[in-house]
Order: structure tokens, then C-alpha cells, then sequence
């Protein structure tokens, strides 16, 4: 990995940001775009932009041959089995909320208990705060240890008979937990539920097999890897998704439509209404080809070296408050610095180019677990540079000393 060729496919990374060369320690909030995936989405717009699965017509043949690639493309990143099990979504939280509403409609009845954790993004707690008050269902929660990581114990305590479903993250946008999606999904299944991952912040940043780790469900967003916003997907094991019911209803997911009733198409299509994201989904493959082109356990490898190289830097800087496993950990730290409130904290770094993300991160419940209302994050992908990680610090020691010194 040649960290200088990377850093040249980024056109925006060569910026200055308040006249200082801009740090971007935000990925995890969304990551930046390589010159080729801005090209392959140029290349749709000026050479080939038309409506996929309706027209004969060349245009509209190059556009549907380069969507349904990109579909492929998906397929064989996570190892899914059939190309029918990939639907595009608008993104993670699109991809959660169909799996509740359609499969948590059906499966889900007054009683039955919704396995969930306190270290749940919103978009991966509140779709099924909705369903179990719709049905009457209960929400259960994991115990979360001390450090923010998970006892599969403690997995195994919470099932019953009533478990439906364990709705999880891969990895934690907050701790950087990185949880053993396989043994608990081992457990699910072995207590007849099924398992929903929320893998966002897990797809950009290691090789994830779905068939591997037996998942029911595994969802991502494209602009969180490389990719542009608007897209991400669903997998879906084959036989659940063709049971399931469509939620939204249109032009292309049908079959046949009479005045009265309608018939719906096969999958994956049967869950994608409407017009597409033509220009997304030949982006995100294009931000595929470019994390295969590098290695996504290269680009994992990277990352732990910067984040072990950041995490020691920062635990040297007194009031330093860092939340998560210290080790095992994703290439993200969110933190606290005694007497600077993180907001304050991401104005002053902003000052000096660097941008983090301060706040609660959507994830509210977990904030009340950490006993903070908010904190700052700093995270970190392949174009990042351990020169960088010198800048950071050097700018929170500035800030430290200018909120904290004693005239
Ligand atoms: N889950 C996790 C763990 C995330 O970090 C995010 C994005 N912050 C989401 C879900 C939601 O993703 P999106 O906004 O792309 O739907």
C-alpha cells in the first residue's frame, strides 16, 4: 500500500481548511470519494445517464448492464451467495427499516422479545423501538461491559424461547467495539431467531463474509466506503427475502398490474420501487474495485497501525478520556479532554484544518451508558498518515492549554 499514490487519488484531501492543510478525522461520519469513483459517476452522467430495466434502447442497456454489475460487484465483496440476495437501499438506515417492517411485520407478535444492545446507532434502535410497540413486542438489551465490548455469555443469557430476532452492530461507531458477529449469530440461530447486522461501520474497514459468519440480515452504506451518499445495501438470505413483503410499491417491482391487484416482480428487484440510484450504484462498485485494488485486510492492517499510534499518543495527554476496548480495536477513538467541551474541542481543532466529529454520535442511549451527554471522535482510514496523527495531538495539546490555562 503506497500511502503517497493513495493520497493522490483524493483530490479533496489537497485542500487547506482555514489556512492550515486539511486533516479529515471524520470517515466514520462519511468518507471521502478517489478520483475513480467520481469519474465512474461522470462517465454515467455524460456517456450513458438513462433509466435501468425499461428501455431497449442502447442508453438504457449500458445503464442497466453497469447497475446489475454493480450488484455482482456487491455480491462477491461480501460473499453472498446469489446476486438476488443484494438490494440497494438508500443506505443502512433504509436497508434496517425494511427489514423491520417487512420481516419484523410478519415474524415478530405481541410477547416475543427484540434482541438489541445499548451500543446501537439510532438507525439500528429506533426501527425496532417501532415494531415492538407496534406489536407489543419487548426490546432486550445486552449488557454492555465496562469497556463497551460484549460477553457472548451475556448473549446467550438474554435468549428465550420468544426471541425473534438479534438486531446488532458489526462495529460501534462510538467505541470501535468490533463484535463476534458469528458466535452470536451461532447463538441466535441455535435459539431459533434470526440475526440483523448493522455493518456500516465494518463493511469499509475489514473483509466480511456474510455466508461465513451465517448472518440472516448485514446492512452498509456507500458513503461510508469510498463511495457516494444515497446508496447502500441489504443482503438478505434468499428464502427470507422471498417470503417477505415488499414496503414500498411502484414501477419496476411489479409483475403484473390489473385494476384492482398487482403481482410483484422476483428479487431483488421486488424491493426496489421506482427509479433507482443508477449513478450511486456504479459509484459504489467503482469504491469497491478501489478497497479490492488495495486489499480490505491491507486497509484493515493500516488502520490498526493508526489507531495504536494515536490511541498511545493521546493516553499521554492528561484529562484524556477514551471510551471502548483498549485493544481490538476499529480505527476510531471517540474521546473527552477534561475542562473542553467536545464541541468547543472540534471548533478549535477546525481552527487548525483537522476535522472530528463532536456530539452523540447518534447513539443517545449509549452516551447515558458512558455517563456523557456528548464527546468528540476522531477516525481514521487509508488516506490518513501517521504525520497527521502528529497534528491532531499537537492541536489538542494547543487547545487543552488554551481552555485550560490559568491567567
Ligand atoms: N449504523 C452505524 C453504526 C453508523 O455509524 C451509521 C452512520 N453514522 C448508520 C448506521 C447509519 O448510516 P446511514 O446514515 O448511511 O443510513
Amino acid at each position: 500500500m503506497d500511502i503517497n499514490t493513495i493520497r493522490t487519488d483524493f483530490p479533496i484531501l489537497n485542500q487547506e481548511v482555514n489556512g492550515n492543510p486539511l486533516i479529515y478525522l471524520d470517515t466514520s461520519a462519511t468518507s471521502q470519494s478517489p478520483s475513480q469513483v467520481i469519474d465512474a459517476m461522470n462517465d454515467y452522467y455524460k456517456d450513458y445517464n438513462s433509466n435501468v430495466h425499461r428501455g431497449v434502447h442502447t442508453l438504457g442497456t449500458k445503464a442497466t448492464d453497469a447497475y446489475e454489475q454493480a450488484r455482482m460487484k456487491v455480491r462477491g465483496f461480501i460473499n453472498a451467495q446469489r446476486y438476488e440476495e443484494i438490494v440497494f437501499t438508500r443506505g443502512t438506515t433504509s436497508a434496517i427499516n425494511l427489514v423491520a417492517r417487512s420481516f419484523g411485520e410478519e415474524n415478530v407478535s405481541e410477547g416475543d422479545d427484540i434482541v438489541v444492545t445499548e451500543m446501537e446507532h439510532h438507525a439500528n434502535i429506533v426501527p425496532w423501538q417501532e415494531l415492538a410497540k407496534r406489536k407489543n413486542a419487548n426490546l432486550v438489551f445486552i449488557p454492555l461491559e465496562a469497556d463497551g465490548t460484549i460477553k457472548l455469555e451475556n448473549v446467550e443469557a438474554v435468549m428465550t424461547d420468544r426471541t425473534k430476532i438479534v438486531a446488532i452492530t458489526h462495529v460501534s461507531n462510538v467505541l470501535g467495539t468490533i463484535n463476534d458477529i458469528g458466535s452470536i449469530a451461532e447463538i441466535a440461530h441455535r435459539h431459533g431467531a434470526y440475526i440483523a447486522v448493522d455493518g456500516a461501520q465494518a463493511v469499509p474497514h475489514m473483509s466480511v463474509d456474510v455466508q461465513a459468519m451465517d448472518v440472516d440480515f448485514y446492512a452498509f452504506s456507500g458513503h461510508k466506503m469510498l463511495g457516494p451518499t444515497g446508496i447502500g445495501v441489504l443482503y438478505g438470505k434468499a428464502e427470507l427475502l422471498d417470503k417477505m413483503e415488499p414496503i414500498e410499491y411502484g414501477g419496476d417491482m411489479i409483475d403484473f398490474v390489473d385494476l384492482r391487484e398487482s403481482t410483484w416482480t422476483d428479487l431483488p428487484v421486488k424491493f426496489e420501487a421506482g427509479t433507482p440510484m443508477i449513478a450511486e450504484a456504479i459509484g459504489l462498485s467503482a469504491a469497491i474495485d478501489y478497497i479490492n485494488q488495495v486489499g480490505a485486510d491491507e486497509i484493515l492492517r493500516y488502520e490498526q497501525e493508526l489507531v495504536k499510534y494515536a490511541y498511545d499518543k493521546m493516553a499521554q495527554i492528561e484529562g484524556m478520556e477514551m471510551y471502548g476496548p483498549k485493544e481490538e480495536r476499529a480505527g476510531l477513538i471517540t474521546f473527552n479532554l477534561e475542562g473542553v467541551h467536545p464541541h468547543d474541542l472540534a471548533t478549535a481543532l477546525d481552527t487548525d484544518g483537522v476535522a472530528v466529529r463532536a456530539g452523540h454520535h447518534c447513539a443517545q442511549p449509549l452516551m447515558k451508558f458512558l455517563e456523557v451527554s456528548s464527546t468528540a471522535r476522531a477516525s481514521f482510514y487509508l488516506y490518513n498518515t501517521k504525520d497527521e496523527i502528529d497534528y491532531f495531538i499537537d492541536s489538542l495539546e494547543r487547545t487543552k492549554e488554551f481552555f485550560t490555562h490559568e491567567f
